[in-house]
């Protein structure tokens, strides 16, 4: 090894001692110094060892905070993917849910998402909002799922979510399976499946299971909730009226505005 291959070497390693040394100096930041002020910063601060300058990145993470307010906006981003990323949810509505309008189902979702209660029926006539109504849903319980953690990447975790017509659900025996067990489930359309007894039996049986498991459920169907007594027995009314939140979605065709 010649002698400028020591000296790099020396250097390379000295230089790593002072990043490590800039790091742990940073981590005593406890309040923001600005480390969005500078355009050229962005995110990061600048902190000396030895006499040289390093940039180091923010450790702070307030929302006041330039790389605070960027590792927010990354967790916006990935709640967002995560939602487009599920089969079932109409990727008409992808583009929507980026900034979603007021509708009387996303306010009705907004109340039932203070109300803890574990099911929500949408019900309105066609076009009214209410699938829409349903995925926004997902957006805002992933979103505060992840917000105690939006300044720890590593630590989100998206909720597990099960997205089906109610024709699939008592059609195909693994998504019957599924819907009992999957901690968040959305039938979509209740009332779209073959009107057979055995249909009905399923959805009844999903619509128990879920009740007794506490499971969070979003039903959007046509009929009310009285029309769904009706059709799938006193007993699915009475699930659903007890642990749920009922939210009229109204007659306006919001597709044709
Ligand atoms: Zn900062």
């Amino acid at each position: 090894m010649s002698v400028q291959e020591v000296l790099l070497q020396t250097d390379f390693l000295q230089r790593g001692q002072q990043i490590s040394k800039a790091y742990e100096i940073a981590e005593d930041v406890k309040e923001c110094l600005g480390c969005g002020y500078d355009e050229n910063l962005d995110g990061r601060i600048v902190v000396s060892v030895d006499g040289k300058k390093y940039y180091v990145k923010c450790p702070v993470m307030t929302q006041q905070c330039r790389y605070g307010q960027y590792m927010l906006e990354l967790m916006e981003k990935s709640v967002l993917d995560h939602v487009r990323s599920i089969s079932g949810v109409p990727s008409r509505f992808h583009q929507a849910l980026e900034s979603p309008r007021t509708t009387s189902a996303t306010s009705g979702v907004d109340m039932w998402l203070e109300s803890k209660k574990n099911f929500l029926l949408l019900h309105g006539s066609h076009g009214c909002g209410k699938s829409f109504g349903a995925a926004y849903a997902l957006k805002m319980l992933d979103r505060k799922a992840l917000m105690p953690y939006w300044d720890k990447k590593l630590l989100w975790q998206h909720i597990r979510v099960l997205w089906t017509s109610s024709y699939l659900l008592t059609n195909v025996d693994d998504v019957f399976r599924e819907a009992q067990f999957s901690p968040f489930l959305i039938i979509d359309d209740l009332g779209s499946e073959e009107s057979t007894s055995r249909a009905r039996g399923r959805i009844s049986e999903v619509i128990s299971a879920r009740y007794d498991h506490c499971r969070l459920t979003i039903i959007t169907s046509n009929d009310d909730a009285v029309k769904i007594g009706e059709t799938y027995g006193r007993r699915v009314y009475t699930r659903i009226t007890e642990s749920g939140m009922i939210i009229n979605c109204g007659e306006r065709n919001l597709r044709l505005e």
